[in-house]
């Protein structure tokens, strides 16, 4: 019914990605919505976003809501991710941010991030589930000699927003534990580290359900009537009838359901690879122990971090079709930049790979807040690949605003639907062209003589 933008093959909601993460979880059964039902508020998606929305409206404010997910729960992005709680959910400097937003307002959204980086912690601990936290924190890492330049400037705009950080150089950031052949020197920004996707969501999946949510799994929202007030979300064996409506789709937000939705999402591919368990002589040899997880400064980056097991996780964009022949392609050539990255791993095979879509959008930061011309609709999406934090928070921030006034008062980058494409089949050519571009930029940047 709706048009994918990519491959059919990535919204194939019967199929669960082959993950690191699948593999070391457990999923939890949830039912299929079957007949009428009524309730409070419906949520359409039942990733970060929707599961925490769901569990805040019933355990803080004793809202009773339905979250209707077109796979398995947290089919989506929310059991696909790297699990780096890191920040900020935007491809704006901080200083864009500043110019466009104001000191204040940007201030005010870092401090919501920096403790939505110890949410993770705090709800796992008051429910009684395990995310399996590792490291301290997130590191940059500078992957040349200018990058490592504005890893500096990075580091002041950081402590200007109330951010704390650490500067490291190539020397000092191999004696902790990240050598190899593209570490110029590193930052440490202080708050998250990383967990494991899967059982997040489990777990705030089971807690919604705890406190009261119902969440209905494999139930795709196929059509949505207004009734009166009321809206009335039609899935193949079952209808929700509600006051209000969140949509908590991200990635995954199809065109064609509300009007006022479409086109503003703007998906790409991120994709995940994980070597075999790797010896310790092979991580004294790369050299690399830090648990802690790491971007590095490409416009189109790498993101990777140890497992508990030993085994090292990599992530890069993925590529504009979505085709599974593409995967493969871009399996390869994920294990090769390993092997170029870390000259001892050259040849270490990978046990898994998987990918997703996140989102994007014009506005190059989140949008968290209500339909205009239809205020009993809510919205949480684009969080630019960095939804581990900022999902949770957008859930909570609709939640405080439904219980309350219904007003949606968030940060001001957070503010407001980002502009449509005016030809939502350009999105895919955009991203094409886009990732051209920096390519190009950081072929040239590699090539700029160094003053060293
Ligand atoms: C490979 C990969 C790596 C990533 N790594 C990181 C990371 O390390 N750190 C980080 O911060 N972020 C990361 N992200 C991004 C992060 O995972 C997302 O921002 C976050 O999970 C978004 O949560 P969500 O609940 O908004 O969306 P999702 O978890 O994507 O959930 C949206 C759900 O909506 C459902 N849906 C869509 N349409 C309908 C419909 N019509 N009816 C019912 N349900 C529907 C979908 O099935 C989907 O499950 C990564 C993403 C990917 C793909």
């Amino acid at each position: 019914m709706f048009k994918p933008v990519f491959d059919p093959s990535l919204y194939d909601t019967a199929t669960l990605q082959p993950s690191y993460w699948e593999a070391t979880a457990t999923r939890h059964d949830f039912p299929v919505l079957r007949g009428d039902v009524a309730c409070d508020v419906a949520i359409i998606g039942g990733g970060y976003t929707g599961l925490a929305c769901a569990y805040h409206l019933a355990k803080d404010y004793g809202i009773e809501a339905a979250v209707l997910e077109a796979g398995p729960i947290a089919w989506g992005a929310s059991s696909r991710n790297g699990g780096f709680l890191s920040f900020p959910p935007s491809k704006l400097g901080i200083g864009e941010m500043i110019a466009r937003y104001g000191l204040e307002e940007t201030r005010r959204f870092f401090a919501d991030l920096r403790a939505g980086a110890d949410y993770p912690r705090q709800i796992a601990a008051e429910e009684g589930f395990d995310i399996r936290l590792q490291g301290d924190g997130t590191f940059d890492a500078a992957h040349n000699r200018h990058a490592f330049e504005g890893l500096k400037a990075s580091a002041e705009a950081h402590e200007h927003v109330g951010i704390r950080t650490r500067l490291y150089t190539k020397e000092e950031f191999t004696e902790i534990g990240h050598g190899g052949t593209e570490q110029f020197g590193g930052l440490h920004v202080d708050g998250g580290g990383g967990l494991h996707a899967l059982a997040y969501a489990m777990g705030l999946a089971q807690a919604a359900q705890r406190r009261g949510a119902h969440l209905y799994a494999k139930s795709p929202v196929e059509r949505w009537e207004r009734q009166g007030a009321l809206h009335r979300l039609i899935t193949p064996a079952g209808t929700v009838t509600a006051k209000r409506v969140v949509f908590a789709t991200n990635g995954w937000t199809p065109d064609g359901l509300h009007r006022s939705i479409d086109a503003r999402v703007w998906p790409a591919l991120s994709n995940i690879v994980v070597t075999r368990p790797l010896t310790e002589a092979e991580l004294k040899a790369a050299p690399y122990v830090t648990e802690t997880p790491v971007s590095n400064t490409r416009k189109l980056l790498f993101y990777y971090r140890l497992l508990p097991d030993r085994r090292f996780l990599f992530g890069a964009r993925g590529d504009t079709s979505g085709s599974p022949q593409a995967a493969a392609t871009m399996r390869a050539w994920m294990e090769r930049r390993i092997g170029e990255l870390f000259p001892a791993w050259k040849g270490v095979s990978t046990d898994y790979f998987w990918r997703g879509l996140v989102a994007l959008s014009l506005k190059l930061a989140p949008s968290v807040g209500r339909v205009p011309d239809d205020p009993s609709v809510y919205y949480g999406f684009a969080y630019h690949g960095s939804g581990v934090i900022a999902a949770p928070l957008a859930g909570r921030y609709l939640a405080q605003a439904i219980a309350g006034s219904g007003e949606v008062d968030v940060p001001a980058p957070l503010a407001g639907l980002p502009p449509r494409f005016p030809l939502a089949s350009l999105r895919r050519p955009a991203l094409a062209l886009v990732y051209a571009g920096y390519g190009i930029k950081e072929w040239l940047g590699d090539r700029r003589p160094s003053r060293s």
